[in-house]
């Protein structure tokens, strides 16, 4: 599938248009930044490690029921995906406490939850993609109430089919983030990656944080995580 257009660059992939204009391809970068961008670099072979893992996962929540816009893997780079229109919204799960929810909350990272929690933000590096609800993306016309319910449908789907699939692996799935968008055939389809850029993934045995919180809190072995997860979700 040859690449036209640029549509949209990202902080961490580029978007292509392709010659059918329901399918874009997708280039993963090495390029990084955390903090709404304020901190910037590279992780070498990043790109190939998250187009590795995304090209091994969707595929994997399709079987498990869960509509998602991968069509297949291109090159080490690249994928192609159905063209979406992204819902505006951070959906973000929750299994263990980590990161902004334990900030928020004073709470101590790695205390496990009681139950999964789904959190919504609204999807704006203006602003920081700040925390809403559901009835404040209802009332702004971002989703409607079905398209609602079918996000917190799949998101806690996809939970469970991934903390499944890392605990074989002896990973213990922390967090992590998910986006949907909307295609031409007005279905919901879960969209863009699932990496360690977007999840949070801590060896079950020694704690060791494998995602991009070593980028994050320059934990140093960065590359190595990458590396360390593409081989447990290839194996
Ligand atoms: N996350 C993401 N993109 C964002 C914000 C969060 O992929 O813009 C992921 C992050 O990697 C983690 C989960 O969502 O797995 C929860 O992140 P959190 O709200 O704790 O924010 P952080 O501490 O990363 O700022």
């Amino acid at each position: 599938m040859e690449k036209r257009a640029l549509r949209y660059e990202g902080k961490a992939k580029k978007v292509y248009e392709t010659a059918d204009p329901n399918l874009l391809v997708v280039e993963y970068k090495d390029d990084a930044t955390a903090f709404n961008a304020q901190k910037r670099g590279t992780i070498a072979g990043k790109g190939a490690v998250n187009n590795a893992v995304t090209s091994r996962l969707y595929p994997l929540l399709a079987e498990q029921g869960v509509p998602n816009h991968f069509v297949r893997q291109l090159s080490e780079r690249e994928q192609l995906v159905q063209a979406v229109n992204i819902v505006p919204l951070e959906v973000v799960v929750r299994n263990v406490a980590a990161g902004s929810f334990a900030k928020r909350l004073g709470i101590e990272e790695g205390q496990l939850l009681s139950r999964p929690i789904t959190e919504l933000y609204y999807k704006s590096d203006a602003l920081g993609d700040p925390l809403v609800n559901a009835d404040t993306a209802l009332s702004l016309g971002w989703a409607s109430e079905a398209e609602i319910a079918e996000i917190l449908r799949l998101a806690q789907r996809v939970n469970q089919v991934l903390q499944a699939f890392f605990a074989t692996r002896r990973v213990q799935l922390v967090d992590f983030k998910l986006e949907f968008g909307v295609n031409a055939r007005e279905q919901l389809l879960l969209a863009d990656e699932i990496s360690p850029d977007t999840c949070r993934f801590w060896d079950m045995d020694s704690g060791e944080r494998l995602d991009k919180d070593r980028f994050r809190r320059d934990l140093g072995q960065v590359e190595e995580a990458y590396q360390e997860m593409l081989q447990r979700v290839l194996s």
